[in-house]
C-alpha cells in the first residue's frame, strides 16, 4: 500500500493536514491509534475566534459558549477585568470539534485508518499495528501529527520541545458569568490556573505546571466545589523542536512543540502548521523532489507565519518562571488603569500577543516593572 502522504495522528493538526493534502490532489492516509476521534479530550477548549475559523468546519456544533474577556485574579487579591465587549473566543467541545474536522478531511478524500498505531519508520515506509494486524505503508511524504509524545520524533531520535508541562482539568457545576474566563496566575507557579465557563452554571477548572499537579489542583479547585463530571490530564510541549523536518518527514502541531508558551493554546499554530506542511508536501510530490532543501520550505513558512510570536512567547514564559507572587500582583495592579485596559481590549490577540506586549512596554508604569523582562532578553525581539 502506497500513498503520496501518510499523516500520523488524527488530532486537529493531523486532520487539517490530511484535508489540505487531499484537497491538493494527493493520495492521503491518516492513521490514528484510538478507535474514536477526539477522545480522550486533553484540552480546555478555549479558542480565539480566529483559531476556531482556522479549523474551517461548516457547523457551530462544537461551540458551547462565547466569551468577550477575562478576569485576572491574583493570590494577593488584585483583580482586573478585560472586556472587549464582543466575542473574542469560543469554548468548544474538543471531541465534537475533532470529529467534525476529521469528517471534513474524509469528505475531501483523505482515507482514515483507526485503532492503528504507528510504531516505526524506515526509509519511505511506516510500520503500524492495529485492526489490520501489522502493516507496512509506503509514503512519499510523512506528516508527523502524533502529538506531544510523538513516536515519529522518538524513532528518529530527534531533539524535542524545550519544556513539558503537565495539565490537569475538571468540568464541574459552578457559579460563573458566561462572558468571562477567569485566570488565576498564582494557582501554578510555572504557568497559571483557569476557570472557563462552558455554559450557565458550568465551569471547566484547570491548570498547567511542572510538578505536584494533583496536590496543587486539589488545593486550587476546592474553591469551586468537588463535584466533577469530566476529569482530564494532558501534556503541553513548549518551545519548538530544533528542526521540524528530516527524511521526507514534516512535524506539525504538538509533535513539533507549537503550543503558544504564553497560553498553552496549540490549535491555532497546529492547524496553520498543518496547512504549511501540506503545501510543501504538494510541491515535493509535484516536483518529485523530497530532499532537505525542498522540505526546508516548510520551516520557512511556519517561521514567517508565527515563529517570532512563539520565540517571544517562550521568552515571556521564561520571565514568568522568575516572577514571585508579589511581582505578579504588582504587574496586575499596574495594568489596572483605564488607558492600559483599553489598550489591551483593543490590541489583545490570544494568538499573536507580540503587538500588545510592544505597546504595553511603551507605557512608563509597565516599563518600570519590566526590569526582569529585559534581563530575559525580551528586548532583543523588538
Ligand atoms: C490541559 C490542557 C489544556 C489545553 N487547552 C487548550 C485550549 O484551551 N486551547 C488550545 O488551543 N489548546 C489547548 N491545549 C493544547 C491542545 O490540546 C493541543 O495543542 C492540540 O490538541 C494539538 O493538536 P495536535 O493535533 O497537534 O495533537 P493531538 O491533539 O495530541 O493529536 C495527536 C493525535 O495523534 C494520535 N497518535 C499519537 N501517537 C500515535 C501513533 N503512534 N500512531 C497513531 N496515532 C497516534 C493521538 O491519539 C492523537 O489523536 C491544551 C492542552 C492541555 C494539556
Amino acid at each position: 500500500m502506497n500513498y503520496d502522504v501518510v499523516v500520523v495522528g488524527a488530532g486537529p493538526s493531523g486532520t487539517a493536514a490530511a484535508r489540505e493534502c487531499a484537497r491538493l490532489g494527493l493520495s492521503t492516509l491518516c492513521i490514528e491509534e484510538h478507535g474514536t476521534i477526539g477522545y480522550p479530550v486533553q484540552c480546555a477548549g478555549l479558542l480565539s475566534t480566529a483559531a476556531f475559523d482556522e479549523c474551517r468546519i461548516a457547523s457551530e456544533r462544537p461551540v458551547l459558549n462565547r466569551v468577550t474577556g477575562a478576569r485576572v485574579i491574583t493570590a494577593a487579591g488584585s483583580e482586573i477585568l478585560i472586556d472587549a465587549k464582543k466575542t473574542k473566543a469560543v469554548v468548544v467541545d474538543r471531541g465534537t470539534l475533532d470529529r467534525e474536522m476529521a469528517e471534513a478531511a474524509a469528505d475531501a478524500g483523505a482515507e482514515f485508518r483507526m485503532k492503528t498505531s504507528v510504531y516505526s519508520v524506515k526509509g519511505t515506509s511506516v510500520y503500524a499495528r492495529g485492526v489490520n494486524g501489522v502493516e507496512e505503508i509506503g509514503f512519499k511524504i510523512l506528516i508527523a501529527a502524533d502529538g506531544p509524545r510523538s513516536t515519529i520524533a522518538r524513532v528518529y531520535g530527534m531533539e524535542r520541545a524545550r519544556t513539558y508541562l503537565a495539565g490537569i482539568q475538571a468540568d464541574m457545576p459552578g457559579e460563573c458569568d458566561t462572558r468571562y474566563v477567569r485566570i488565576y496566575p498564582d494557582a501554578s507557579p510555572e504557568f497559571f490556573g483557569w476557570s472557563i465557563p462552558t455554559g450557565p452554571g458550568r465551569i471547566r477548572v484547570g491548570m498547567c505546571g511542572r510538578k505536584d499537579m494533583m496536590e496543587r489542583f486539589a488545593r486550587f479547585s476546592k474553591q469551586f466545589g468537588t463535584s466533577t463530571s469530566q476529569f482530564v490530564t494532558g501534556t503541553l510541549p513548549l518551545g519548538v523542536m530544533k528542526k521540524t523536518f528530516r527524511d521526507r518527514t514534516l512535524f506539525v502541531g504538538d509533535a513539533a512543540g507549537f503550543p503558544k508558551p504564553t497560553s498553552g493554546g496549540g490549535i491555532y499554530t497546529g492547524v496553520r502548521s498543518a496547512r504549511h506542511a501540506a503545501a510543501v508536501a504538494a510541491t515535493a510530490c509535484e516536483k518529485d523532489q523530497y530532499d532537505d532543501t525542498t522540505l526546508a520550505g516548510y520551516e520557512r513558512l511556519w517561521q514567517e507565519d508565527f515563529g517570532r510570536e512563539l520565540e517571544l512567547g517562550y521568552r515571556m514564559f521564561e520571565v514568568r518562571q522568575k516572577m514571585s507572587v508579589e511581582d505578579i500582583d504588582a504587574l496586575i495592579r499596574a495594568l489596572d488603569n483605564p488607558s492600559i485596559l483599553s489598550t489591551i481590549e483593543e490590541y489583545g490577540d490570544m494568538d499573536r500577543p507580540g503587538a500588545l506586549v510592544r505597546r504595553l512596554l511603551m507605557n512608563p508604569s509597565i516599563l518600570r516593572l519590566a526590569g526582569p523582562l529585559m534581563q530575559a532578553g525580551l528586548h532583543t525581539l523588538f
